[in-house]
């Protein structure tokens, strides 16, 4: 069986020419901008999980000869792939259309346009809700796709200012309770649900479901979620299962601004090799 590998090998490397290399180029730049699409959106985990069984699969059926093995594998990969795409065609739809938005460049590099105006409005509206002693909970999506999130509430669909902020967390608005969903430039719903962290204390203190759910949402996914505390009026963050406790404006303003650039990829490694 090794001599037969060896022979095919040579025989793919004889055939190999300029075109060779120049179609290798392009399916590798496909598969990694494929990759790079679905990154970050829930389908990406189902992916990885598809890919490793498969891989799995081939291995042994090809290292034990086993024909009925490779013959179901061979038909069903295109059926595999039609059903990714059907069951996860709203993050697909989605990644194409930031596609469109920003062009190749999302398909290539790191995505921060929008993030300054987003923390902006942020970190203002969280300060003038502490002062007015209004609760706030403010999610911003990163890497990780919310859609199931945001589909708990209700759709806002607006830029973010800090006016449309304050607006909604004013205790008497029909929308104060719950999470607000953002995105660079868009604030995307309103009045969400999110998972609530086992934690009930933080350093010894108690937590509130509004803070246990910030820390929630952060654990299962790497968003960063600003809570004010109704309570006390003071700004926390949760990032990574933490909780960032006694910001005021500028503090939250700068914090934010690392969490979104340079320093978040890092933040990404080590929250994902805590997870693991
Ligand atoms: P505060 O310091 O503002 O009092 P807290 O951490 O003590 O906050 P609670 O007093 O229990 O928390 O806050 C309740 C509010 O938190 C609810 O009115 C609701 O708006 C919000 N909340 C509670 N659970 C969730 C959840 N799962 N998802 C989103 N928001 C939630
Ligand atoms: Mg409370």
């Amino acid at each position: 069986m090794n001599d037969d590998l060896f022979d095919a090998i040579t025989d793919v490397f004889s055939g190999f020419g300029w075109p060779a290399v120049f179609e290798v180029a392009i399916l590798a730049f496909v598969i990694f901008a494929l990759l790079r699409l679905v990154r970050g959106t829930s389908a990406m985990p189902v992916v990885r999980g598809i890919g490793i069984v498969v891989v799995a699969i081939v291995l042994v059926s090809r290292v034990f000869d086993l024909a009925v093995l490779s013959w179901l594998v061979n038909n069903a990969l295109a059926v595999l792939a039609l059903f990714v795409l059907i069951v996860f065609q709203p993050e697909f739809r989605r990644a194409l259309e930031r596609v469109g938005r920003t062009g190749v460049r999302s398909l290539v590099g790191v995505r921060r346009d929008g993030y300054d105006s987003l923390i902006d409005a942020v970190s203002v509206a969280a300060g003038e809700l502490s002062t007015q002693r209004a609760g706030a909970l403010m999610v911003i999506e990163r890497e990780t796709g919310l859609q199931e999130i945001a589909d708990t509430g209700t759709p806002v669909d607006a830029l973010p200012t800090p006016a449309l902020l304050e607006g909604i967390f004013y205790p008497n608005s029909p929308l104060h309770d719950g999470a607000v969903l953002l995105r660079p430039e868009r604030v995307v719903a309103a009045a969400c649900t999110l998972p609530v962290s086992p934690q009930r204390a933080v350093r010894g203190a108690h937590v509130g479901l509004r803070h246990r759910a910030a820390l929630g949402i952060s654990e299962q996914t790497d968003a960063i979620a600003v809570v004010v505390s109704e309570e006390t009026g003071l700004i926390s963050v949760a990032m990574g299962g933490r909780l960032v406790q006694r910001l005021n404006e500028q503090r939250l303003r700068t914090l934010l601004g690392t969490l979104t650039n340079g320093a978040w990829r890092e933040f990404r490694l080590r929250t994902s090799r805590t997870e693991a």
